[in-house]
């Protein structure tokens, strides 16, 4: 539903070395781009700056063109970002339900009540049917699988434009990572929804990806169609490990 543009984007930790250095990239209205590179590439690193979370030290982050780098993290959530960051957070002292509902009280800044909530709730049960199951469950007592699922559907409910990733498969049985990415892709598909997913399972992250970036240092070293990528041995080796 809208273009992401990362243009020369600096950013580092504390007074430490830049980890992005003038990093560009652009996620295309509605594409689903795998964000790809070892442990310490600079994933968590961009995800964060992108967000407000961590500041940037030059460049720019542009929302369908409107340049979002004066904004608090606050404001860029309601311009439409939103990041499920990497430990698959949910409120655990609440149960499904309720993160759920907490998640849909707010859509781009508006907030919603009643039926609007609802129904954006039950359309989340449709798409993680194990929610549905486990609806009355506190958070705490979820399964890794069911966290994750719910923390991606605690952001799907409030509709972002631009949803940002960080290493959503950690940890978890390949069933349930193919089933999370499923229904990513699907939304994308389906709604239009824009996705960067930073990975580390590369081979998963390629198969509901139609473009691949490959990060190194803080460098992009590769950004291709995903089929490609996945089919390029000698690239993986260099940067991806296998
Ligand atoms: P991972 O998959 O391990 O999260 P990543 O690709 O997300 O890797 P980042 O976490 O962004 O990589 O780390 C990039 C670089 O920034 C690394 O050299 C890391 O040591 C450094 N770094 C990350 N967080 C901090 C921090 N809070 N303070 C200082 N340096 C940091």
């Amino acid at each position: 539903m809208s273009t992401l543009t990362i243009d020369r984007l600096t950013v580092g930790h504390g007074d430490g070395a830049p980890v992005l250095d003038g990093l560009s990239l652009e996620v295309p209205d509605g594409a689903l781009v795998a964000l790809l590179g070892a442990n310490g590439a600079g994933k968590t690193t961009l995800l964060r700056a992108l967000v407000g979370l961590l500041p940037a030290r030059a460049g720019r982050v542009l929302l369908d063109g409107a340049d979002l780098s004066a904004l608090s993290t606050e404001d860029r959530v309601r311009r439409g970002l939103a990041l499920v960051p990497e430990g698959r957070s949910v409120v655990v002292e609440l149960t499904v339900a309720e993160n759920l509902r907490l998640g849909a009280l707010r859509q781009a800044g508006r907030p919603r009540r009643g039926p609007a909530v609802d129904a954006a709730v039950a359309e989340m049960y449709e798409l993680f049917e194990p929610l549905a199951r486990r609806r009355d469950a506190a958070g705490h007592t979820l399964s890794g699988g069911e966290r994750q699922m719910l923390a991606l559907a605690r952001a799907l409910v409030s509709r972002p434009d631009v949803l940002l990733l960080d290493e959503p498969s950690l940890g978890l049985a390949p069933l349930v990572v193919a089933r999370l990415l499923g229904v990513l892709r699907d939304q994308a598909e389906a709604t239009g929804l824009t996705v960067l997913l930073a990975e580390q399972n590369v081979t998963s992250a390629l198969s509901v990806a139609e473009r691949g970036v490959v990060l190194s240092l803080g460098e992009v070293v590769a950004d291709r169609p995903a089929a490609e990528l996945a089919a390029d041995p000698a690239l993986r080796h260099a940067y991806l490990g296998f």
